[in-house]
């Protein structure tokens, strides 16, 4: 400010000297004070270029070339460039901020969006855009209510209490894959909204199963209750001679076995889902498998047939599996046990266990019996689902049996693949990765 003073003064005092100098003249005095004027407006002249030098500079918003050195005008932009700088740093470290926060937004595995005042759409992530169908170019700032037109959201929305969710079905949605949402709103500051949005599918999956299961299991248990209480009743109020009470109490006890069974199946589900992954070091002889099984068919076919079945057996020699060897037996045995139980007693069976050339190892049980219609295939390890329920309850069957095996099955990192077409039989395969599979020995034969 000091020098923009002295600048000015010197150039009034630089005009009267010059005019000193020159006009020797009575009038010298007062030409000296209307060049000292001059002078005045000269200065004023300059100092208003610079001036709107620098508002041109400013309309510019040119930060890279500084049109002023020094001086008043000169300091005043270098500052103005300086503030500007420091502002966009500050614009440029938020919206650095914004996008980290909008990136981690992105990544919820749950929708995002928010809403403004009127209830039009301000940003949405990924998720939110899969769960109601929304394409970010298209759909910004339009009425979430004119693109989803759900009535339970309409409803949500229209009752205006947002202190629940509200489910509904997801944009994906179809009748063969239904896909749920659960849907809350949360308002905040000045009447917008975040709309949070859950895919809830599988939860209600399992929840639908588990009340699934739970009815299942209270009427498998109640059919065998019912005819025992009946029995009971009958053994207690009916004058029976020996024989009729000796066939009701065998008839009792053929309940209560059954009973009995299906605990047993689903304590060896529970003890599964429950218990540590199988070991991978504890080597099992799938030769040693194969003669329980062999002896348990052996039982179960005198029981259900009166008469040994006729089963092949064949194993290759000093295969051995890494694993539980009570799971391994439940699950060979319980595939052995479905083909006596669900093919004809002159038809015979075959059981293979045998190394795979990828090293890996392939159990097998292949019957000749009536067969499984391909729609039924997929659904056979459900709990409880049978095809044939008569026969099912007929031989003994908790429907439980291949939910076990696929149990198992996983448990081990193998795989259970069913080949079966109707009226030419079945072929139920376990197959061993080759990390749970080791040989030694020659091949082996044994009939039964
Ligand atoms: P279950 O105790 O009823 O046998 P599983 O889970 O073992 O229950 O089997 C489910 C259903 O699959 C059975 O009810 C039966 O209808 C069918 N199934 C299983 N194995 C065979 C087979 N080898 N041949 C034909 N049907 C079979």
């Amino acid at each position: 400010m000091f020098w923009r003073l002295v600048s000015f003064l010197l150039c009034q005092a630089f005009a009267a000297v010059l005019v000193w100098l020159l006009d020797t003249g009575p009038e010298r005095w007062t030409a000296m004070a209307f060049a000292a004027l001059a002078g005045c407006y000269v200065w004023l002249l300059l100092d208003s270029l610079r001036a709107w030098r620098l508002l041109r500079w400013l309309r510019a918003g040119d930060t890279a070339h500084i049109p002023l050195g020094s001086g008043f005008w000169g300091e005043s932009l270098d500052r103005i460039r300086k503030l500007v700088r420091h502002r966009d740093r500050a614009l440029s470290d938020s919206d650095a901020r914004l996008q980290e926060f909008l990136a981690a937004l992105q990544a919820s595995p749950n929708g995002v969006l928010l809403l403004d005042a009127e209830g039009r759409i301000e940003w949405f992530n990924q998720t939110a855009g899969r769960h109601f169908g929304l394409d970010a170019r298209r759909d910004m700032l339009q009425h979430l209510g004119n693109l989803v037109r759900d009535p339970a959201l309409a409803a949500y929305f229209a009752a205006r209490d947002y202190r629940a969710d509200v489910v509904m079905p997801g944009r994906a949605s179809t009748s063969s894959v239904p896909v749920k949402l659960s849907v809350h709103l949360h308002p905040y500051g000045g009447g917008r909204s975040l709309l949070l949005s859950r895919d809830i599918t599988a939860v209600e999956q399992a929840e639908a199963m588990r009340r699934d299961f739970v009815a299942n299991v209270s009427h498998e248990i109640r059919t065998p209750l019912t005819v025992l209480a009946g029995f009971v009743e009958t053994l207690q109020t009916l004058p029976l001679n020996e024989d009729e009470r000796s066939h009701y109490l065998e008839l009792m006890s053929q309940q209560a076995h059954r009973m009995q069974t299906l605990v047993s199946d689903l304590l060896t589900l529970s003890r599964l889902e429950g218990s540590p992954p199988p070991p991978v070091h504890d080597w099992v002889p799938a030769q040693l498998l194969m003669a329980q099984c062999e002896q348990d068919a052996h039982d179960l076919s005198s029981v259900l047939w009166g008469s040994a079945r006729v089963l092949h057996f064949e194993l290759d020699a000093g295969l051995e599996i890494a694993g539980a060897a009570t799971e391994l037996h439940s699950a060979m045995s319980n595939l052995i046990g479905n083909a006596i139980r669900y093919s004809p007693a002159d038809k015979p069976i075959e059981v293979r266990c045998s190394a795979l050339p990828d090293g890996g190892a392939m159990f097998s049980v292949r019957d000749q019996g009536a067969g499984i219609a391909p729609e039924h295939i997929p659904r056979l390890t459900e709990r409880f689902y049978r095809v044939d329920r008569s026969r099912s309850r007929e031989t003994g069957g908790t429907g439980l049996g291949l939910a076990i095996v696929k149990h198992v099955a996983q448990r081990h990192g193998a795989e259970l693949s069913i080949e079966s077409a109707p009226g030419k039989g079945s072929c139920f395969s376990i197959r061993f990765a080759p990390q749970r599979v080791r040989l030694a020995g020659a091949q082996l034969d044994v009939s039964a």
